[in-house]
């Protein structure tokens, strides 16, 4: 453990990155294997997040996440009411709505979202904007992306990717006798790095 407080503090920075970046390798696991799963098994995990509107509120939002054959289908639906059609509606829609859309997530599937599935257009990259309504006085935007699965896995990997390079780098650079985090050359100063003030181990025992 480093006795100046900036060595400390840069001690405990580092040991953060390393924590954050194992955390993110973690996900990256679960991403990638999500991925794979979802190309073998054609069945979903259908993720549903979003708000039913309370007593003074016309609009609502949900988010719909479904993983299969690779692909993400991520579609937003946003349900607005005019207020005096909703709140002649409000109870009975909102109990419609938590049987259509349970907020949560779910592995099966439903049959609308198979019969979906057997068109092509649900296995392509696409997006598109529809707008429907279901009673006067009601508008629904309903946003749906279709996209391949493997990219969510970019920013997860690009972290551990960078520690891991630099981990490499700060080896090769310590056996070369040079400081780790600027690659100047230690061999006339072992202690302490002119160049960039980093302590070296040698220094902190
Ligand atoms: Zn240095």
């Amino acid at each position: 453990m480093p006795h100046t407080f900036r060595g400390r503090l840069s001690h405990v920075r580092g040991q953060l990155r390393f924590i954050i970046a194992i955390v993110s390798l973690f996900l990256a696991v679960g991403v990638g294997a999500l991925w794979r799963r979802s190309e073998k098994i054609i069945e979903f995990v259908e993720l549903r997040w979003g708000h039913v509107p309370r007593a003074e509120e016309y609009s609502c939002y949900l988010l719909n996440l479904q993983f299969y054959d690779g692909l993400l289908r991520a579609q937003l639906r946003r349900d607005y009411f005019e207020p005096e059609v909703f709140k002649g509606k409000a109870d009975n829609w909102k109990r419609d709505f938590h049987e259509a859309f349970p907020i949560g997530w779910d592995g099966s599937v439903s049959s609308d979202a198979i019969a979906n599935l057997s068109s092509t257009a649900e296995r392509e990259i696409s997006h598109e904007h529809a707008v429907s309504s279901a009673w006067e006085g009601h508008r629904e935007d309903i946003w749906t992306f279709v996209f391949p699965q493997w990219p969510l896995l970019i920013p997860f990997l690009l972290l551990p990717a960078w520690r891991a390079i630099q981990f490499i780098r700060s080896r090769r650079l310590k056996k070369a006798g040079c400081c780790a985090v600027c690659g100047y050359d230690l061999r006339a100063s072992p202690e302490r790095c002119p160049e960039c003030g980093t302590l070296t181990p040698a220094a902190s025992t």
